[in-house]
């Protein structure tokens, strides 16, 4: 580890208290004697009430992120229909129960969890084509069944993310990035209209014209702010026609400024057609220095000879091992796509809106082949996702997602093994803020993305955005001035006219 990494090893914040386990957010304690019957009785086919006894409970309690695994709720309710969303939501208030929204449970800092109740869109999944080249996509449907869909029947595709299990709620509510986003639009920006169910159980409808607050309120203001959508609807491309090349490229840490520097100037900035989407994966997996490597993963839409023409400077430099392979639209997707299964992660971001310098690069470099794991199975990482293009494209306040003169969102985090002693998960936490803080300072930015929560953050207001948070704050005010919805970084009500 560098010598500035050691001092904030030793000087930065103790995050001891997140290290393992432990809840972040102090719910207020739910009464002693819900009454769970009523609940039951209000519920609709397809729809079940889940109590700790039950054989299932657990792993449907458990989120993605097992550092918040300990905060379990009181119940589960699975609703298959708005109207169960609606009463599920009205019992918690009346029972005083404190509650929380879950469709994928990929939230990062545990957003999705809560000691009351569990409001699981999970049932609602089906994905239906609609005229004019739309498409319908329950609440409760994830990145893995629009491809399914898509693949197997509509071939129509809403730009989406990587991960299989990410719920198409939590992506679209927070912005949504992925292998398309260039090519068309962040997930937010394709949607046009969806259905929620507000705090006072009203199940509305929003989109330009009919309540156009809370639609742009919901492209990039986060989830569980505003109400528990159980619909969206997006224009679609159909990519029947459309073919794409996948490509992997790995190189040694050492030749991390050329590659940067390739694909900064010789490849983003000049894919004017926004066929090109890439992210560049510095990683060290915990396994030695000499497993530490770069990886250049992305697609470009056309064939393989267009693809290798477009890499040759990066194909000329001899990455150490590549992948390229022209497949249909959907295959393409799928060899894109990942399964991750539940990890102990914590992560934080950043979204400058310059180009890496070369210095700032070769500090990547140097952090990620210094970065010590402790145990067999703990990474360290820092992912660039390539931004601009079309994702660029909308001005800051044309939705709630702010960051459109971004030229990548940067990751920077740690995965460990559950059985980490928490002296180690500590100079695990400590390291990442290193890189983090360092990454912040010569970017000049401290910009970050929604949808990858850092519950240490303090001034996450503008950080995740900008100069729309007071906006979201006056139309959080107008449709949940109670708070029924309510975690650590949720928005708080402001009437319009109150003072900032
Ligand atoms: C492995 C992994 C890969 C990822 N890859 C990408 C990626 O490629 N691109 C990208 O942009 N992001 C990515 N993310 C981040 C992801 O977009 C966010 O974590 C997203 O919020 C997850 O949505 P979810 O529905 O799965 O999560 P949940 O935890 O279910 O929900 C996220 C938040 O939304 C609320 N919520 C859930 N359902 C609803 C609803 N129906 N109505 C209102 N609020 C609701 C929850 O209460 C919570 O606050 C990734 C995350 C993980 C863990």
């Amino acid at each position: 580890m560098s010598a500035a990494g050691m001092v904030a090893a030793l000087t930065g914040r103790d995050d001891a208290g997140a290290a393992s386990r432990i809840p972040s957010t102090p719910s207020p304690q739910p009464p002693g004697n819900p009454n769970w019957q009523e609940l039951e009785k209000m519920l609709g086919p397809g729809s079940r009430l889940y109590l700790p006894k039950e054989p299932k409970f657990p792993s449907l309690a458990q989120p993605w992120n097992l550092r918040y695994e300990d905060r379990k709720p009181m119940g589960i309710v699975s609703c298959a229909t708005a109207k169960d969303v609606k009463a599920a939501l009205l019992w918690a208030q009346d029972n005083h129960m404190p509650l929380a929204a879950r469709a994928g449970g990929h939230n990062y800092a545990g957003y999705s969890t809560t000691t009351g109740l569990l409001i699981s869109v999970r049932p609602m999944s089906e994905v239906t084509a609609l005229p004019g080249k739309r498409l319908r996509i329950a609440g409760g449907a994830t990145n893995g069944d629009v491809a399914k869909a898509g693949a197997g029947k509509t071939n129509l595709y809403v730009p989406g993310g990587r991960c299989v299990g990410v719920g198409i709620a939590g992506l679209t509510l927070g912005g949504g990035l992925g292998f398309n986003d260039r090519k068309w639009g962040l997930t937010c920006d394709n949607l046009v209209e969806t259905e929620v169910v507000l705090a006072d159980g009203r199940i509305v409808r929003a989109n330009g014209t009919d309540r156009p607050d809370l639609f742009w309120a919901c492209r990039g203001g986060a989830g569980s702010n505003f109400g528990i959508n159980t619909s969206f609807v997006y224009n679609a491309v159909d990519v029947s026609q459309t073919t794409a090349t996948f490509f992997r490229l790995t190189f040694h840490p050492r030749d991390g400024v050329e590659v940067m520097k390739i694909v900064q100037e010789g490849l983003l900035a000049r894919d004017h057609d926004n066929n090109l989407d890439i992210r560049i994966e510095f990683e060290n997996p915990g396994t030695g220095r000499d497993n530490v490597n770069v990886a250049v993963l992305g697609q470009y839409l056309g064939d393989d000879s267009a693809t290798r023409t477009k890499l040759g400077a990066l194909l000329k430099m001899g990455p150490a091992e590549q992948s390229i392979e022209q497949l249909g639209f959907w295959a393409a997707q799928e060899k894109l796509s990942m399964v991750s299964e539940h990890e102990t992660v914590a992560s934080k971001s950043l979204v400058p809106a310059k180009w890496l310098p070369a210095e700032t690069v070769k500090e990547i470099v140097e952090w990620t082949l210094r970065w010590e794991p402790h145990r067999a199975g703990n990474s360290g990482y820092v992912t660039l996702f390539a931004m601009g293009g079309k994702a660029g494209e909308p001005r800051p306040a044309d939705t709630a997602f702010p960051h459109r003169g971004a030229t990548f969102v940067i990751d920077v985090g740690t995965s460990w093994h559950p059985e980490t002693k928490p002296e180690a998960v500590k100079h695990l936490l400590a390291q990442t803020r290193t890189i983090h803080g360092r990454l912040s300072k010569e970017l000049n930015t401290s910009a970050a993305y929604v949808n990858f929560p850092d519950p240490d953050l303090t001034d996450w207001h503008t950080a995740y955005y900008g100069n729309n948070y007071s906006r979201l704050t006056q139309i959080k005010a107008e449709y949940d001035p109670h708070q029924v919805f309510r975690y650590d970084q949720g928005i708080p009500p402001r009437p319009s006219s109150g003072a900032e």
